[in-house]
């Protein structure tokens, strides 16, 4: 059955709600307008669903027929990289075409070897995927000084969203290029000096992840173009095409098992059905490789003080926390707390809003601002810095867990989380868009990261 791209209206909170509650709809959750009356949101639906919607009054305006153009956009790749191949498809800093998923690894391994071999090092993720397929990370930093903060770049997660893996790539590309060369780095308005370049090497560890979900991005760019889960298979006696796979962002050891201690009431992006398209949530937390291999990282290399999680698409910086509005002052209503099991996720309610610390919050809010800033100069899009949560809770993410792990555990860093959506729900295929409009979010992201590494100390 097609799927489409959508926008739907609904006249209050709980017609919103239930769109996730009863009609199980897939909402980009950081789109929700308020509306002079109700609320629209950017979503995706099938046409039993669109049926079902209108004839329950909701307002559906139907886009693209996601599907058959994400088969324009898989054709576009293949005729691409038959073209362009794998050894030109980036000119020194810039890409050519969205990247496969062998060409990621073959860049990343690329930007390991010498001149780069003096301060960069290949890492190989210990869990292989599914489907055997064996995963990298690449930390950038000359080791001098003891107390280096570092920072932790995730991307590939979701199989669908083609752009993430290609922009931690061209960020690597144009970071260790500017650093050998000892040059600036200008996108936009914005000018990395070759000091601040070199500042960031020097003082600081950069750990990039860029293709966290292989077999998915493979099955996503060559079969179905809006997969997004793993490839994990089917449970037995369960054969539609469904049934494959775990939403690896919902599947981190963070309110985990969302029927536990969400509201049952609360509309959280959830699922416990191994055949649901889109956040099954797995059989246990950090079932996946997938998921074992990002949470390694943090494992592994305990300095790790900022982590930024790349997906799309909303045009949205989102910082902690994702399970229910933040509050500042009752330090014992939190995600620990057994006391308050049932009752989180809802919106603008009192009964549990998240403990962050104040200092957190404005520590937060500052340098996802820095982000923000460096996007607006590049070609003036403004993306929002807002709160994970909003009128969609999330649960199992991979932002809450590693901002969670200090407030677990004491002797563990704490670590200031985002998650990136890039792109507007305008384009069409917004997970993978028309590569000249994703060549400019390329450099628009690229620029964030950069200017984050720059502030964050
Ligand atoms: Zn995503």
């Amino acid at each position: 059955m097609p799927r489409y791209h959508v926008k739907i209206t609904g006249k209050d909170y709980e017609a919103m709600a239930d769109l996730v509650r009863i009609y199980k709809v897939h909402v980009a959750r950081h789109t929700v307008e308020k509306l002079a009356k109700g609320y629209r949101v950017d979503a995706h639906a099938d046409g039993r669903q669109i049926r079902a919607l209108e004839s329950a009054g909701y307002k559906i305006k139907r886009l693209e027929d996601l599907d058959k153009e994400g088969k324009v956009r898989q054709r576009e790749v293949r005729k691409a990289a038959k073209k362009v191949p794998a050894a030109e498809a980036i000119q020194a800093t810039t890409m050519a075409r969205y990247l496969t998923v062998d060409e990621i690894e073959y860049w990343l391994a690329d930007s390991a070897k010498t001149p780069n071999d003096t301060f960069t090092t290949l890492i190989t993720l210990p869990n292989p995927t599914w489907e055997k397929r064996t995963c990298h990370a690449l930390k950038i930093g000359k080791d001098v000084g003891s107390n280096r903060p570092a920072i932790y770049l995730l991307g590939g997660v979701h199989a669908r969203e083609w752009g993430s893996p290609d922009i931690l790539i061209s960020f690597v590309r144009r970071l260790t290029h500017a650093y050998v060369a000892n040059t600036a780095i200008t996108i936009g308005t914005n000018t990395f000096t070759a000091a601040q370049i070199k500042k960031i090497v020097e003082t600081k560890d950069i750990y990039v992840f860029p293709q966290c979900n292989p077999d998915g991005r493979y099955y996503s760019m060559n079969t179905d173009a809006n997969w997004r889960k793993n490839r994990r298979p089917a449970p037995a006696g369960h054969p539609q095409p469904s049934c494959v796979g775990v939403d690896i962002n919902r599947n981190y050891d963070f309110l985990w098992n969302y029927p536990m201690y969400y509201d049952p009431t609360a509309p959280v992006v959830n699922s416990t059905d191994p055949c649901d398209y889109q956040t099954y949530i797995g059989p246990s937390a950090v079932s996946e490789p997938e998921t074992k291999n990002a949470v390694w990282i943090f494992d592994k290399y305990p300095k790790i003080r900022y982590f930024i999680d790349v997906h799309s698409y909303s045009e949205d910086i989102l910082y902690s926390w994702g399970d229910d509005d933040d509050q500042t002052s009752n330090a014992s209503m939190n995600f620990q707390n057994a006391a308050y099991n049932g009752k989180r996720g809802i919106a603008g309610d009192a009964q549990y809003k998240e403990y962050i610390p104040a200092t957190d919050k404005t520590t937060a809010v500052n340098l996802a601002n820095k982000m923000k800033t460096a996007i607006q100069n590049t070609r003036g899009r403004v993306y929002k810095v807002e709160q994970s949560m909003d009128l969609y809770p999330t649960a199992g993410t991979s932002d809450d867990y590693a901002f969670s792990r200090h407030f677990v555990d004491k002797k563990k860093s704490k670590i200031y989380s985002y998650t990136i959506e890039w792109g507007s729900p305008n384009n069409p295929t917004p997970f993978h868009p028309f590569y000249p409009e994703m060549a400019k979010i390329i450099q628009e992201i690229t620029a964030a990261l950069l200017a984050f590494c720059v502030a964050a100390t």
